[in-house]
């Protein structure tokens, strides 16, 4: 995945997650975090970033407008656990003239700034913080 491609996906999860911390859907980043398998520091970070102002839907009913925003966000926060298990393919070439068909790494919760998923799987230089080089020629 490309880095640009991480970024959106990242940026649209934070938008869908404080949405719904917003409307107090979710009371808590960590009960949202633990619901669709985020890491709770970054959700707990995305929170903490906002203006953590809560707009709660309280007893009241649902607007359709309402229930559509809040459908859209789960089904949105929902597409991490899905894009978790099938990730994209880390595609360096191999010696063999192959590529490398292992699954893109997931970064850990410091490193979602420059996105969830790396472009390039643990063998190949997906957790580095560097730009890479065209090989690396470690283990
Ligand atoms: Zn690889």
């Amino acid at each position: 995945m490309r880095l640009e491609e991480s970024r959106e996906f990242t940026a649209r999860l934070e938008k869908a997650a404080l949405k719904l911390l917003k409307l107090e859907v979710f009371r808590k980043p960590d009960d949202l975090a633990r619901r669709f398998g985020l890491p709770l520091p970054v959700v707990r970070f995305w929170w903490r970033n906002s203006d953590q102002k809560t707009e709660p839907l309280g007893h009241r009913e649902l607007t359709l407008k309402q229930s559509k925003i809040i459908r859209r966000a789960n089904q949105v926060l929902e597409g991490w656990e899905k894009i978790k298990r099938y990730r994209p393919a880390c595609g360096a070439p191999l010696s063999n003239g192959r590529k490398c068909k292992l699954s893109v790494v997931i970064r850990p919760p410091e490193g979602w700034d420059r996105g969830c998923l790396a472009d390039r799987c643990r063998m190949h230089g997906g957790l580095s913080r560097r730009v890479r080089k065209k090989k690396t020629e470690d283990e």
